[in-house]
This record gives C-alpha cells, sequence and structure tokens, in this order.
C-alpha cells in the first residue's frame, strides 16, 4: 500500500498535457516574486524609480495587507499602454538581448504588475507626462474597466486585498507591525541609494518616515546625508567614509568602526549598480576585511556602494533579483575588501580632536575625515627604527621571552617589553601633548592601565592590548616581507590521509604553490584520498584534517592571497599574544610615551587582535559632567 503523499506513476490515471492557464501562470510567477506586503512595495517602488519620479509616497494600511499605495511623480503611462502595462512579460524596459545585458533600469522582466494584479485587487492611475489630456486615467485590473480621473503627471498603484485569492499565502503574514518593518525596510534600500528622491511612508494615517531629497553635491555628500536621515547619525559618525577604484570596480560608502559592531547582521546594505543585494561575495569580503579588528562573532555594520559596468554583472540570475552573478567575483571581491581594510587600518586617535563636535555635519569633521586628521596628526614613525633590527617571526617568537606576571622591581622595567623593547622617545616637551593624539603619559594604574592627557581630555590605554596589537602588525609586515618563503612546514612522521570529494582533489591540485607556501604538503593518493605530508610547524599539533579541509574549501572559494592573509593572520596574532608585555608590568613614563607614539603610527591599533579597543577617550567635557561642573 503507497502512502497517500508519495507520487505514484501507477495509482493515478494519466493525465493529458496541457498548457496552464493565464492566471495560474501569474499566481505561479507571483508565488516567487511577491512573499509579504513589502515584495510589492519593492516592486512598485522600483517601478516608480525607473520612471524618473523625484518624490515617491507610499500609503499603507494594516501593514500593507488591506492596501499598499505607492504614488510617484515621474512621466507616466500613456493611456493606450495602461493595459498592456498589466499583461505578463510586458516592459518597457528593454527590447532584445544586448540591452538586457546591459540593462540599467531596476525592472525589465515585466512581471510585477500583472503578478501582484493575480492576488491582489490591483488599481492603476496614470497621467502621461507626453500625453495631451488635461487628466489621468484610471484602470482596474479586475473589470478592465478604464475611466478618465483627474491627476497630476506620474503614476499612483494602488493595491488592496493582498493575496485575497491565495488564502495560503496570506496565512504566512506576521503581525501588521511586523509587515509594515519589513516595508520600511524596503523603502529604506531604495532611500539608502537614492538621495536624490524624497520619500514619505504612511500608516494607517500616521506618518512613519519622511526622507527629504537632498540634491548636495558632489554627491557622495548627499549619499552622507541621507544614510544620516536613514539610518541616524550615529550610523555616521561611527563610521569611515571610503572610496577605492580597482581594477575597474569602484566602491564607495561607509564602513562602521569595530566599535560599532552589533549582535545581528541588520546593518549590513550593499549596492550593485545602485540595486540592492544579498551577495556572498561582497558580504564575505566585507566579513574577511573585519575580521582582524573584530571582537568574537559580532556584526559590521556598513554601507557599500559598488559601481562597474554593467555587462561584469549579471542581475538576471533571481526572480526578485536580490541576488546577482559577477563574471570575475574576485575582482569585486578584492575591491570590496581593499576598500575597508584601507579604511580600517588608519589608526584613529588623531580624529580625537574633533570628536568633541557632538553632531558633525556631512563632509566636515570627524566621521568623514578621521582618515586624514590621523595622518596629519603627528609624523608616521619608521616602524623598523622604533623596532630595532632583527626580531624575524622564526626567532622572534619561538623565543619570545617569558613575560608572566610577576611583581616587577626596577630592575625589570627597562625590559618590559622583552624581545620587543623599544627605543625610548624624546620626553614630550611644552605643548607637544597638544598635538600628539593619545597625549603625553601620566601614570600608570594598576599595572594594566596608562593614563595620559591629550588636548581634549583623558586618554585609557589597556597597554596589554594595544602592545598585542604592535607586536602583530609587526609581525605581520615581517613575514610579508620575509615571505616569500612563506610559512614554515613541519613533515610529519606518518602522513595523514583524508578522504576527499572531487572538489577538494582539484582544487589541492590546482593550488599546489598556494598550498606549499602555507606550509602545506597535500597530494592524491587515490582517486577519493589526500596524503598530507607536512603542516605548518606553528599548527601541527592540531587536527590536521580539519585544518586541510578548511583550507581546502576557502582556497576552492576565494582568491589565494586571501586564504594566506588568513592562515599568516592566525598564526601571526596568536604568536603576538605571547610577545606582548603582559599586565602588572611596571613602565617608567618613557615607556608609555613610546607606547603611545607606536600606537599613533600603527595600522589597526585602534582595536587588539581580537577586536577589542585599546584605548579610550574620556572628554574634559565627561569630565566636568561627572563632577557637575558648569551648570
Ligand atoms: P518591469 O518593471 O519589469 O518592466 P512591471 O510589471 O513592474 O515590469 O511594469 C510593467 C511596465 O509598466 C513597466 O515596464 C513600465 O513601462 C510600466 N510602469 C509600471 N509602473 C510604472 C510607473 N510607476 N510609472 C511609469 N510606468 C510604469
Ligand atoms: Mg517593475
Amino acid at each position: 500500500m503507497i502512502a497517500p503523499h508519495a507520487p505514484s506513476l501507477h495509482g493515478l490515471p494519466r493525465r493529458a498535457i496541457q498548457a496552464l492557464p493565464d492566471a495560474l501562470i501569474s499566481q505561479i510567477a507571483a508565488g516567487e516574486v511577491i512573499e509579504r506586503p513589502a515584495s510589492v512595495v519593492r516592486e512598485l517602488v522600483d517601478n516608480a524609480l525607473d520612471a524618473g519620479a523625484t518624490q515617491i509616497t507610499l500609503r499603507l494600511q494594516a501593514g500593507g495587507v488591506r492596501l499598499i499605495q505607492v504614488e510617484d511623480n515621474g512621466f507616466g503611462i500613456a493611456p493606450q499602454q495602461l493595459v498592456t502595462a498589466l499583461e505578463r512579460h510586458a516592459t518597457s524596459k528593454i527590447r532584445d538581448l544586448a540591452e538586457l545585458e546591459r540593462v540599467d533600469t531596476m525592472g525589465f522582466r515585466g512581471e510585477a504588475l500583472a503578478a501582484i494584479a493575480s492576488i491582489a485587487d490591483l488599481t492603476l492611475h496614470s497621467r502621461s507626462a507626453e500625453s495631451t489630456d488635461t487628466h489621468g486615467w484610471v484602470l482596474h485590473a479586475r473589470t478592465g474597466e478604464l475611466a478618465p480621473v483627474a491627476r497630476d503627471v506620474g503614476t499612483t498603484l494602488e493595491v488592496r486585498e493582498l493575496f485575497y485569492s491565495t488564502p495560503a499565502r496570506r496565512k504566512f503574514l506576521k503581525t501588521d507591525a511586523t509587515e509594515l518593518a519589513h516595508c520600511v525596510d524596503a523603502v529604506r534600500r531604495h532611500a539608502l541609494v537614492r538621495p536624490d528622491v524624497g520619500f514619505v511612508i504612511w500608516h494607517d494615517g500616521k506618518l512613519v518616515a519622511q526622507w527629504r531629497a537632498c540634491t548636495r553635491s558632489p554627491f557622495a555628500h548627499a549619499l552622507q546625508q541621507r544614510v544620516q536621515d536613514v539610518l541616524g547619525s550615529d550610523m555616521v559618525t561611527h563610521s569611515l567614509w571610503l572610496e577605492h577604484t580597482r581594477q575597474g570596480v569602484t566602491v564607495r560608502g561607509l564602513a562602521g568602526l569595530p566599535d560599532a559592531a552589533r549582535a545581528r547582521n541588520d546593518r549590513q546594505f550593499a549596492y550593485v549598480n545602485g540595486r540592492y543585494v544579498r551577495e556572498k561575495v561582497i558580504t564575505h569580503a566585507a566579513r574577511s576585511a573585519y575580521e582582524d579588528v573584530l571582537h568574537g562573532h559580532r556584526q559590521p555594520v556598513y554601507v557599500l556602494f559598488v559601481e562597474l559596468d554593467p555587462l561584469r554583472v549579471d542581475v538576471n540570475v533571481h526572480p526578485t533579483k536580490i541576488e546577482v552573478r559577477f563574471r570575475d567575483s574576485r575582482e569585486v571581491h578584492q575591491a570590496v575588501r581593499h576598500a575597508i581594510d584601507d579604511a580600517l587600518a588608519q589608526p584613529r586617535a588623531g580624529a580625537t580632536h574633533s570628536s568633541h563636535s557632538e553632531s558633525p555635519a556631512p563632509g566636515t569633521g570627524n566621521p568623514y575625515s578621521a582618515v586624514t586628521h590621523a595622518a596629519a596628526g603627528y609624523s608616521v614613525q619608521d616602524l623598523s627604527a622604533l623596532w630595532g633590527a632583527d626580531v624575524t617571526p622564526a626567532s622572534g617568537l619561538t623565543h619570545a621571552p617569558d613575560h608572566a606576571a610577576t611583581d616587577s622591581g626596577a630592575a625589570e622595567q627597562a625590559s618590559a617589553f622583552g624581545q620587543y623593547a623599544l627605543p625610548v622617545a624624546a620626553p614630550p616637551s611644552g605643548e607637544s601633548h597638544a598635538i600628539w593624539p593619545l597625549g603625553r603619559a601620566i601614570a600608570q594604574l594598576h599595572g594594566v592601565y596608562i593614563l595620559a592627557e591629550n588636548a581634549s581630555g583623558l586618554i585609557l590605554v589597556d597597554m596589554h592590548a594595544a602592545h598585542e596589537r604592535i607586536v602583530y602588525e609587526q609581525l605581520k609586515h615581517q613575514f610579508d616581507a620575509a615571505a616569500l618563503a612563506g610559512l614554515q612546514p613541519q613533515r610529519l612522521l606518518i602522513p595523514v590521509t583524508l578522504t576527499a570529494s572531487d572538489t577538494e582533489l582539484a582544487t589541492a591540485a590546482a593550488h599546489t604553490h598556494t598550498l606549499t607556501q602555507l606550509g602545506l604538503d597535500i597530494s592524491p593518493l587515490s582517486a577519493h584520498t589526500l596524503a598530507v605530508r607536512s603542516v605548518p610547524a606553528a599548527l601541527s599539533q592540531g587536527p590536521v584534517a580539519d585544518l586541510v579541509r578548511s583550507v581546502l574549501h576557502e582556497l576552492e572559494q576565494h582568491e589565494a592571497a586571501t586564504v594566506l592573509a588568513r592562515a599568516r593572520n592566525e598564526l601571526l596574532s596568536t604568536m603576538a599574544c605571547h610577545g606582548a608585555v603582559r599586565a602588572n608590568r611596571k613602565l617608567t613614563l618613557e615607556e608609555m610615551n613610546a607606547l603611545l607614539r607606536q600606537m599613533e603610527a600603527t595600522e589597526r591599533s585602534d582595536q587588539c587582535n581580537h577586536g577589542r579597543p585599546t584605548w579610550r577617550q574620556v572628554s574634559m567635557k565627561a569630565l566636568d559632567a561627572l563632577f557637575l561642573r558648569g551648570r
């Protein structure tokens, strides 16, 4: 006896093959494209933007289930075209394959209106800029009734009773408040990339959001203003503006500071040629750029606008166009990673001078010029001079002195930094603490924190965390300079064998050079097995098969350089932790000042290797508030 749900070739009478009715085809298409009210909102706002609208008003009732109305001031639809607009696969946006390949409109599939009309009650009001009529027309999709209506140039689409004809879908909807939130999200995604367009959202007669059109130039300033309006000024003050072009891929936008990272990934916006996308190449590139400065599983925040020749992107891979495919995803990956990496690498201590300004205007003051400030506040010193000659990963790491915490005496002070001892910096004279971003050291607190005075007030430094980062960055430089040779391999007495998939075997064969640089000697043993004969010396104690699998997996997905950099970072970070000064070391003022100057000159020195902050500013204002001064 066959279970009732099992497909049966024998139990059912054969049925003839026949074409599906139009309405059902549209409902099937709607199933892909329209998941909830927010999907309708997205499609209608897409259409309004494609029509050149500069003002878009959204009115919702009951989370959009009862009513979604989108009104625009775009060029409208000619009266004789209204009926055609609702037909399946009817579009004004592309004519042939060549146009599809370089499409620059949001829509092009000609499906949205037909799909929406098949599952809701749709009314289309429009007055075309080109028509000589002094009024517009209204078309009721269900009845096909067309009538004149008074209105200005532009289009209004009204969608009532969503999913009335497909009640199964309706059951999946959440509360009105949740559906409303999704609708607002959908508009937000459009709004972020189109500061030149004004948006207003109403829900049940109440104003929910209003973002005014901003035509500031350059466009970057308008974008920054819009990010501030839509995501709040915190998003802007805690990010760095970046702009970076590489191999014809331009990346602009805001990269949040590591401190601004969140538990959820709900503040990650990526756009490709103006289209909001969820794209794993970009997400991964951003993730890897942040990897070195983020703590635990914190999620970075960013708004990234990626631009490249439309011929290098295929936007026709997903019915809702939320995914795209890049012809060369490595180039995009590199551009995004480098853009963020470069922005984050600059130490930000120099920005403290301007961090008083409570609400800096976009394009001025702290948030956008932080990088420039940091570089201008002091002269970048030559790291190798600071560090003394020849600390190499091989010698420096394995023989790093044991810094086990002891209650140190005077004799130990001079060598508190051990192997990584610094030449003592000249003591700051006169006003110099005013120009040094991290100021002049004044004391050490419980062997853990350095206190320093700068122009803004008090600076607190976690000395172990800061020194660890300095050692780590130093090791990275040395490793790259020496590198060449790659990681030191350790031959295994008995080769480790592991079963491998075809993909893993192919990846191992294609990347022998990179694998060798990583200290890995991997070769095929049979059609399904790999033999590992050497692993990086520093990792020889770990589970070899896991290491190999994860390296192969990474190599398969990403450029070899990324994999190398990651492996390098992981090793060196562990090593740096052992080389850095421990807590409970007494430091002299000279040593503390030397550490501060090094921090100012070291990339990523605002975070320790694990992503925690290395220093904090307590402004005079904050101190005054603490003592209720000046009230
Ligand atoms: P697509 O956007 O993929 O072309 P749609 O079903 O969304 O398909 O829309 C069909 C056509 O209707 C569009 O190509 C466009 O010509 C017209 N249209 C839809 N909405 C608007 C609007 N707000 N303003 C002007 N024309 C519109
Ligand atoms: Mg459309």
